[in-house]
């Protein structure tokens, strides 16, 4: 805003800048200011005043007494965008961490909306007309999917965790594999999580081979319980080993059969943290297998665990949310606990788990729940999408490609898994010079932005992550560009 005209006298120019309230007086900044508020709209000329003074100082004049409404309506509606704001995920990435995991099926759209509208039997017993629990919800459902006896919700998994630790292992031993005493990403690391839960970490084996003697080694009477955590987001390779889910719980079997734990107070537990857990085979879709939550359970075995922890909108596709599952006893404990009071979720999660989780149990995940649907999707299916985007921009003169390329996973789940997919391709040079950089920023910058990726100087787009509800507006808004 500030008038680029060089050699004036700072004092002069200081001089014609008119006050706040001079300016709010004025009939156009009046009308913004029953738009945006009053409040809104004296703070933002104040900015817009230091940074004329600013300006001043740096050699420029004062802006023109007619630029002070412009300006002032163009900072307020740049402002105005909601913060969180809708995108198209153009990226290939399908649990895009940064672009908020998983999208919610259409039906737990619906039952999120209906949740809010009003009152709800959230907490209410609707047969017997009195107090109910938040938690029986979505407890018979996650009993029936995974078969194991009580299942508790709190915030998200990370939640979860924590709460399982300061419950179950306070004061006592954790025994964890050195191999998985692993940073999950945004500063959540295993050992510090133990720590803050007020329990003691015991670290067994090294970083690349733990045995099943490593953790019976490892005992001692003040431990508490045995903990798995699945490395999500990296790969060992190699000269690597570490014992089976039923190795360490036949360790914990016979632990309990000890003369000092036949106490079922001293019980020792076995923990298994699957971080994003799948209630589905990935193999079916030629990935390699991602813990099954079933499999942790393994009900009415001996070969299971006591408490198992789990995302809601990594591989299930649902809410944010921290799934526990497991026996009895313990998810008692955890559910009296102060903390989980602490980490309760509202009543739009349990909406929208409870419609997710339906969607399994009609064996119709595949379709309904966009993350297996963009899973399964197969390339045919991808690339017919791919080529009738290309023919419409073609058509009107946009010079693009398709092409084979990968999808991954995401969300810290399945490292270095791909899928083959096809991609819509824009070459910088053919198309206004434009380097792809700028157009990345130009698309991220519309109204409604679009995410791709950047490779060999193209702009690629994977219409496998794309909502079909939103490939109209994808197409629109690449057309815009040009
Ligand atoms: C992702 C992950 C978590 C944290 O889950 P959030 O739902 O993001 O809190 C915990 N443990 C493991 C192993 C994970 O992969």
């Amino acid at each position: 805003m500030p008038n680029k005209t060089n050699g004036t006298d700072p004092q002069t120019e200081y001089r014609k800048l008119p006050s706040v309230d001079l300016l709010l007086q004025e009939p156009a900044i009046a009308v913004l200011s029953a738009e945006y508020g009053a409040t809104h709209v004296t703070s933002t000329l104040r900015t817009l005043l230091d940074e004329a003074r600013t300006a001043i100082a740096n050699g420029d004049s004062a802006p023109l007494p007619a630029a002070w409404a412009t300006g002032l309506e163009v900072r307020l509606s740049s402002a105005s965008h909601p913060l969180l704001r809708p995108v198209i995920n153009a990226s290939g990435v399908i649990i895009h961490t940064n672009l908020g995991r998983a999208p919610l099926s259409q039906a737990a759209r619906t039952a999120v909306q209906a949740a809010m509208f009003g009152y709800s039997n959230l907490e209410y017993n609707l047969d017997a007309g009195a107090r109910g629990s938040r938690y029986d919800h979505s407890r018979a459902l996650l009993r029936e999917l995974t078969g194991a006896e009580d299942a508790l919700v709190v915030n998200n998994c990370a939640s979860a965790v924590f709460l399982i630790l300061s419950a179950l292992c306070q004061q006592k031993e954790v025994l964890i594999s050195r191999s998985e005493l692993v940073e999950i990403g945004g500063g959540f690391r295993i050992p510090d999580v133990l720590r803050q839960s007020g329990a003691t970490l015991r670290e067994v084996g090294t970083t690349n081979r733990t045995h099943p003697r490593d953790f019976s080694a490892g005992l001692t009477e003040r431990s508490a319980a045995l903990m798995r955590v699945h490395s999500s987001n990296f790969k060992l390779i190699g000269f690597v080993t570490a014992p089976t889910l039923a190795e360490l719980a036949e360790i914990r079997n016979r632990a309990n059969q000890e003369p000092a734990r036949l106490d079922s107070a001293n019980d020792l537990l076995l923990i298994d943290d699957l971080g994003s857990g799948t209630l589905l085979d990935t193999r079916r879709f030629g990935l390699t297998a991602e813990p099954m939550v079933q499999e942790s359970i393994a009900a009415g075995t001996e070969h299971g665990a006591d408490v198992v922890a789990f995302s809601g909108d990594k591989l299930l596709g649902g809410p944010q949310a921290g799934i526990i599952v497991g026996k009895a006893g313990p998810l008692a404990t955890l559910r009296s606990h102060p903390l989980a009071r602490a980490l309760r979720v509202d009543k739009m999660t349990l909406a929208a788990l409870d419609a997710t989780l339906r969607s399994y149990q009609r064996g119709q995940a595949l379709d309904e729940i966009p993350v297996w649907r963009m899973i399964s999707a197969t390339p045919e299916s991808v690339r017919a999408i791919a080529v009738g985007w290309a023919q419409t921009l073609q058509a009107v003169g946009i010079a693009c490609e398709v092409r084979t390329g990968e999808s991954t996973i995401g969300g810290g789940s399945l490292p270095g898994e791909t899928l083959p997919t096809w991609l819509l391709a824009l070459s910088a040079e053919e198309n206004k010079n434009f380097s792809p950089d700028q157009l990345a920023a130009q698309l991220r910058a519309q109204s409604l932005p679009i995410i791709g990726r950047i490779h060999a100087n193209q702009l690629l787009f994977d219409p496998r992550t794309v909502l079909p509800e939103q490939a109209d507006a994808f197409v629109a808004g690449v057309k815009e560009l040009f």
